[in-house]
């Protein structure tokens, strides 16, 4: 349920309307807006004289009840975009802000040599895996906190903020030491006390989409995060299991698209995973973007071929940098209109 409050209402009437809906044991989430504020109602059950009861409360213009199962993260709780400031980069409300680097942080030169190439080529946040959910055991698993400092310093050296992977509750305060955007994986998407971790973090938090979650169950993720307080979120289409195995992945555009409307929160896209072939991750990136994407990620490599993870789906230096000036084309594009 929100509650819509009049354009001249006192903060006297929005704190009456917290109390009355505190009184039921429920949480009311006020977004501030430019005219008018936007009481938010979380907690269950709404008793059914609630709405009426709020709706003669001096101060409130309308009170109209959410259909859809996620509250914080639905439009209706909060008709503007969000734009959530990752270490000052802002990635919301139509930005095209592109997240780039190797699937895995693998030596110092590495990460370093990728940092600074991406960085010339106008990337704003550098991306690499210290802690790998590997599909077998046997593959390579990341470097952990040896990972983590690389980053930490090829930040410093650059000044890009940095995304990385954390997969276990007890690792988010060890990770969000370093990381300015705290990664879940698809494989977590669904890690339940994960979700509440990183929702109690002060770091902004980056969600992707499970390998076979509905959009549904995606946002109802996103809400586990932003019910322990936690409203910086950022959602990743990476890509769904589909019948078809031409390629590692099918992209969701539709979801993109769908997203745009159903939710507040920025939303990007990584064709990189969301194809699995290098080849295609130009057409998909741009497309993403067309469909309405806040941003990308993309992985690169400086040696594919030698890579520990993703090296098919990964991007040379070279080519990443050549697709650099077409992502800021389309964007200079889309954003005219
Ligand atoms: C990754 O970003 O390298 C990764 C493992 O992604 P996903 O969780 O989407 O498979
Ligand atoms: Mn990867």
């Amino acid at each position: 349920m929100v509650v819509i409050m009049q354009n001249g209402a006192t903060k006297a009437d929005l704190d009456a309307v917290l109390a009355r809906v505190e009184g039921f044991k429920l949480r009311g989430s006020v977004t501030v807006g430019e005219s008018q504020n936007i009481i938010g109602i979380v907690g269950t059950p709404i008793p059914p004289q609630l709405q009426e009861m709020l709706e003669s409360m001096s101060g409130v213009r309308e009170v109209v009840r959410i259909s859809r199962p996620y509250k914080l993260a639905t439009r209706e709780f909060h008709p503007r975009d969000t734009i959530v400031d990752v270490g000052g980069v802002m990635v919301g409300g139509g930005s095209a802000v592109v997240m780039a680097g190797p699937c895995a942080v693998e030596s110092e030169t590495q990460i370093m040599t990728v940092a600074h190439a991406i960085k010339k080529a106008g990337a704003h946040m550098l991306r690499g895996g210290a802690f790998k959910p590997r599909s077998s055991p046997y593959s390579f698993r990341g470097m952990g906190e040896e990972a983590l400092k690389l980053m930490a310093k090829a930040r410093a050296e650059t000044g890009l903020p940095i995304v990385t992977e954390v997969m276990t509750p007890t690792d988010v305060a060890l990770v969000g030491e370093y990381a300015d955007l705290l990664q879940i994986g698809a494989r977590n998407m669904q890690n339940y006390q994960l979700l509440e971790e990183v929702g109690r973090s002060h770091r902004p938090v980056l969600l992707k989409r499970g390998l076979s979650a509905t959009f549904e169950e995606w946002m109802l993720s996103a809400e586990y995060i932003m019910n322990q307080g936690n409203h910086n979120v950022i959602l990743c289409e990476r890509g769904i299991r589909t019948f078809e195995t031409a390629t590692r992945n099918t992209m969701d555009l539709n979801a993109v698209a769908l997203g745009k409307k159903r939710t507040h929160l920025p939303i990007i896209v990584d064709p990189s995973h969301g194809t699995g072939k290098w080849y295609l991750v130009a057409p998909l990136a741009l497309a993403g973007l067309a469909a309405g994407a806040d941003g990308l990620m993309i992985e690169v490599h400086p040696d594919p071929d030698k890579a520990t993870s993703d090296g098919p789906q990964s991007l040379t230096l070279e080519n990443f940098a050549s697709l650099m000036p077409r992502i800021n084309a389309l964007a200079g594009v889309l954003h005219s209109v």
